[in-house]
């Protein structure tokens, strides 16, 4: 009856072949097996002759190159790597020499590591692992990290680990190796208990002694079963196996989710501080360049947006088109503009030019601009000290200029007073009758009504620039509401005089929106910038990432081993790799934040304006970066292969 009852793993011609350079290593061949369930085998043979080989291939860790492996009647030589993972999950524990636990973990986060594999909720894993560790003597270790246990006490963690999700075989790879004899005596007791409850327990090992626990002995040499005393169920002694037909693949158990990947990537960042560290540095400088990059632009924005709002919202500027249907615009337009329409505040138009002028103290070549007094208060231009000029100036085309903030400073030296004082533009005296306050806004620096002169319209007219031709009128109406009104009728007037529509007539909503294209094309510009040192930090990541792939190699073969698929290990590393980068993107924010509010105290106004959306913006593209950066060392450390990576 028995005898008649499958085997739970069947080995037919297996072989496995290495390839070694140009030769080719068979480190096993041609090897047939019937293993029953509830056996206790010794594996024995000499250094090499692919004992170890034999283990990784019926623990699904390796695949035979050749031959046919049957677990319960189910083809595993045909399973895809997901399902031989699920196998290494559910159906083997493996017990290795060297322990292989995970040095930042305890011993309980070791045991029940293979339980957050199959998806075991938090609660179970924490009773069984603890059931568990009592069970082999540790209740008093269960907090103890690896290095802080004997070996003897590590290899039983170990076998906790192996019976977590109730494994059906045990694979013992001389688990005594490296143990001294009392304490090897003990895991060979614990490994025959287990053998007694029932357990499919198989063992390589090198000591008669120790295999003399086992009741059936198979002997490798050469990658061949040279000597096997029998399977008991042929000797006609009862076997627990059940007659367990091929299991269909079941449904998957779930993804270890993403908060157990985070908080193995919060173990890990955290056990290697230094690393961290310099992973977040770069990211801190990354996301701070973008966030403040956007922050000054966003400053830009709104002061531009500011110096709009001065004028009230219902200016109407007329400039000339520039193609040939564009007629000269004179004064006698605006004229026309300011005694035809109605309800306008101002008309104000100007003509804009270069000179070179000459101070008391330096010369310097400026754009002047001809304009009246009014037309500048409307810009909101403000006098630092003296007076704008009235009608009576231009009327009377008096050599009278208005300087510049930083003009007038280059001009007359940083502190005298210029009001009274005489320049030269283009070698004739012009008096100075004011001086503009410096620093309208944030960037009022490099506002060009700083390094500008202005003289009264006529003076411009026939002194300067010798033409009548304006280069716009800038008209206000007197009502916001008009504004549609008003630029229709100017519109009617202007190809009245001139005929068809030989002129531009935006109004301020138009304009407004042409600034705020201009606010979005620096913050594109200034974002991008910053997103080049978030690259070069990505960059920086994803080095820190593969080296430390490279350097947890086995962590990433023991994973695996314990049944890890590879879709939890690329999401380990991804969910390392976006933390560390949401870290540092918080750090970056934080000091952007500071810095800013630092700069803005400082500045006359507002200089770095931070916006929620810009701040979204910054941590986003810092996780994104880790995510991006960290797909690659991910997708590496996914693709391993675990016989090899347990060897490195
Ligand atoms: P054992 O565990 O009995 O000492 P192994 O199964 O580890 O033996 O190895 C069997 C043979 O296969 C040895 O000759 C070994 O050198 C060879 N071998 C094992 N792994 C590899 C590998 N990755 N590449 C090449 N040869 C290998
Ligand atoms: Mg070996």
């Amino acid at each position: 009856m028995e005898r008649n009852s499958p085997p739970l793993i069947a080995l037919e011609n297996v072989s496995r072949r290495y390839r070694a350079g140009r030769a080719e290593v068979g480190a096993l061949k041609d090897v047939t097996l019937d293993i029953y369930a509830g056996e206790f085998v010794a594996v024995m043979g000499r250094s090499g002759s692919g004992k170890t080989t034999l283990m990784n291939i019926i623990g699904c860790l390796d695949r035979p190159s050749g031959g046919e492996y049957f677990y319960k009647g189910q083809p595993v030589h045909a399973l895809g790597a997901d399902n031989r993972a699920r196998l290494r999950r559910e159906a083997f524990g493996f017990v290795f020499q060297n322990y292989n636990l995970l040095r930042m973990a305890t011993a309980q986060e070791n045991v029940e590591m293979p339980a957050i594999y199959s998806g075991t909720g938090k609660r179970a894993r924490w009773d069984r692992s603890a059931e568990l560790l009592s069970r082999l003597g540790l209740s008093h270790r269960t907090d103890h990290h690896p290095n802080e246990l004997s070996g003897g006490e590590q290899q039983r963690v170990a076998i906790a680990r192996a019976l977590m999700n109730g494994a059906e075989v045990v694979l013992a790879d001389e688990p005594t190796g490296s143990l001294d004899s009392r304490n090897g005596k003990e895991i060979m007791a614990q490994l025959a208990a287990l053998s007694e409850r029932g357990r499919t327990v198989i063992l390589v090992t090198h000591d008669p002694a120790v295999a003399r626990h086992a009741h059936r002995r198979i002997e490798l040499l050469d990658g061949r079963v040279v000597n096997d005393t029998g399977a008991r169920t042929q000797r006609g002694r009862a076997s627990a196996a059940p007659a367990a037909p091929a299991r269909s693949p079941r449904i998957q158990a779930p993804v270890a989710s993403l908060m157990e990947s985070a908080q193995t990537a919060r173990r890990t960042l955290r056990s290697n501080k230094s690393r961290t560290a310099l992973t977040l540095l770069g990211i801190v400088i990354g996301v701070f360049s973008v966030t403040a990059m956007l922050g000054v632009a966003q400053a830009m924005r709104n002061s531009i947006l500011n110096s709009f709002q001065q004028l009230g919202g219902a200016g109407i500027t007329i400039s000339p088109r520039f193609d040939e249907a564009s007629r000269p615009l004179t004064l006698s337009d605006a004229e026309a503009i300011r005694s035809q329409i109605p309800n306008l505040l101002s008309v104000a138009p100007e003509m804009n030019g270069g000179g070179n002028l000459v101070g008391r103290d330096n010369s310097e070549s400026a754009r002047i601009t001809a304009t009246t007094g009014q037309a500048m208060q409307e810009r909101g231009l403000l006098l630092a000290e003296g007076a704008f000029f009235d009608e009576a100036h231009s009327e009377s085309y008096a050599p009278v200029v208005i300087l510049g903030g930083m003009l007038a400073g280059n001009l007359f030296g940083e502190r005298a007073r210029a009001v009274g004082e005489y320049i030269l533009i283009n070698a004739a005296p012009y008096q100075v009758i004011g001086v503009l306050k410096r620093y309208e806004g944030a960037f009022g620096a490099f506002a060009p009504e700083q390094r500008s002169a202005y003289v009264p319209l006529r003076t411009g007219a026939a002194r300067l620039f010798g033409r009548d031709n304006l280069d716009w009128i800038q008209v206000v109406a007197a009502d916001t509401d008009q504004i549609e009104t008003v630029q229709n009728a100017i519109e009617a007037l202007l190809s009245r005089r001139h005929g068809g529509s030989a002129f531009r007539i935006d109004n301020q909503a138009q304009l407004l929106e042409v600034q705020n294209n201009i606010g979005r094309i620096v913050s594109l510009v200034f974002g991008a910038i910053g997103s080049i040192s978030l690259v070069v930090a990505g960059i920086g990541v994803m080095n820190i990432m593969l080296a430390s792939v490279a350097e947890r190699t086995r962590e990433i073969g023991l994973r695996m081993a314990i049944g890890a698929r590879e879709r939890d290990i690329l999401m380990q590393f991804i969910c390392e790799a976006a933390m560390v980068a949401a870290l540092g993107g918080c750090a970056g924010l934080i000091g952007a934040i500071g810095l800013g509010a630092l700069a803005n105290s400082f500045a006359p106004a507002e200089v770095v304006a931070f916006t929620p959306w810009i701040l979204l913006i910054g941590l986003s593209c810092a996780t994104l970066t880790g995510v991006i950066f960290g797909f690659a060392p991910a997708r590496r450390a996914a693709g391993m292969d675990p016989v090899a990576a347990l060897r490195a």
